[in-house]
């Protein structure tokens, strides 16, 4: 589950989300940081989505309001993809949760990448 290798034997059973799920690790060492990450997960989820729902019903009408820049909702979303790169249960099982992590942080610093580039094009035109 935490290093997202297909040949994982051995299973786990952990709390997440409020249900029982079951996941495969390759190792003892893989079920201890997939218990870890885990746990981290749940307790920051409903922080990311609080986030995530403070963007979408303040930012996201001022941003429209006002004509732009999209930077104020890309900053904040790339920040809150940083702080909490969680991703859902799918993509978790798919990459494992090492790369769902990376995969996340990317998001997040593209967002804010994309969001300079927008600052920049705006003072040069
Ligand atoms: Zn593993």
């Amino acid at each position: 589950m935490y290093c997202g290798k297909k040949n994982a034997v051995l299973t786990m059973k952990i709390k997440f989300q409020d249900r029982e799920h079951e996941f495969y690790v390759c190792s003892r060492d893989c079920e201890v940081k997939s218990r870890q990450y885990l746990k981290k997960a749940d307790k920051n989820a409903s922080r990311f989505v609080g986030g995530v729902i403070l963007v979408v019903i303040i930012l996201v009408p001022l941003e429209a309001l006002l004509g732009g820049p999209l930077t104020m909702i890309f900053v904040p979303l790339g920040l809150l993809m940083l702080i909490y790169p969680f991703t859902s249960r799918e993509t978790l099982l798919f990459l494992g949760a090492k790369r769902a992590t990376i995969l996340a942080r990317t998001i997040g610093i593209t967002l804010i990448v994309i969001s300079i580039i927008e600052i920049i094009i705006r003072l040069l035109c």
